[in-house]
């Protein structure tokens, strides 16, 4: 059997052009690919840009461009660096690519079928730097401890996952086989978090707020 090993970066957000932060991690990535394949190890390696959101249409409607022009301006800019550093990735993703969408629409429809889907409205603290919203817990001094900026109060329709359901079954399944998180201290912190209720997640964000989305399937108004 042909030994194979997949690595990827995380897939860069474009509201911002890359940095060295953005190089440091693709350098690992490349390190690890040229090590596994002197090993005759069949190695894919993966890096790309993360498209969508509310951050990046603010960012594309302050340089005035169309959010497409914006991310394809971008993008490139993280393709030309991997170029100059001599990155050697079998792939680059954009989130923006139909073949994305495709998958990331199959996904859902499945998750959706099987119920573990629902749709929920609430109000609470939104931080428009964080893309989400906030606990009372979490702000310092009535702001963002990130972005120094107080949130704003929010109601709105969202879909959520039913992670909570979940979270017997992961405890379980990272207990059981000791490598599925790797090193150790990252291990233990994930058991720890999920020692207590990780409650739902929110998964979609309403069309007419952030029209620079991925629609749901089901539903067109929500991306
Ligand atoms: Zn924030």
């Amino acid at each position: 059997m042909n030994r194979t090993f997949y690595v990827t970066t995380p897939i860069y957000y474009v509201n911002a052009h890359p940095h060295i932060g953005h190089a440091y991690t693709t350098v690992i990535g490349d390190f690890l690919k040229r090590f596994y394949k002197l090993d005759e190890i069949d190695v894919h390696y993966l890096t790309g840009t993360d498209e969508h959101g509310e951050k990046i249409y603010q960012a594309a409607k302050e340089s005035s461009l169309p959010p497409l022009q914006f991310c394809n301006e971008i993008s490139k800019r993280f393709e030309e660096a991997w170029n100059v550093l001599n990155i050697d990735n079998d792939d680059f993703i954009r989130t923006t690519e139909e073949r994305h969408k495709k998958v990331v629409n199959q996904i859902l429809k499945t998750v959706y079928d099987r119920g573990d889907i629902y749709y929920d409205e609430y109000e609470g603290l939104y931080c428009v730097g964080c893309e989400r919203f906030m606990t009372e817990k979490e702000l310092v001094g009535g702001v963002c401890v990130d972005h120094q900026q107080p949130p704003e109060k929010r109601r709105e329709g969202n879909y959520f996952f039913r992670m909570e359901k979940y979270r017997d079954w992961l405890n379980g399944h990272i207990k059981d086989n000791p490598n599925f998180i790797r090193p150790v201290g990252y291990r233990n912190e994930v058991l720890g978090i999920l020692k207590e209720s990780i409650g739902d997640l929110s998964i979609s964000r309403p069309k007419e707020r952030v029209p620079w989305g991925i629609e749901l399937p089901w539903d067109t108004d929500h991306v």
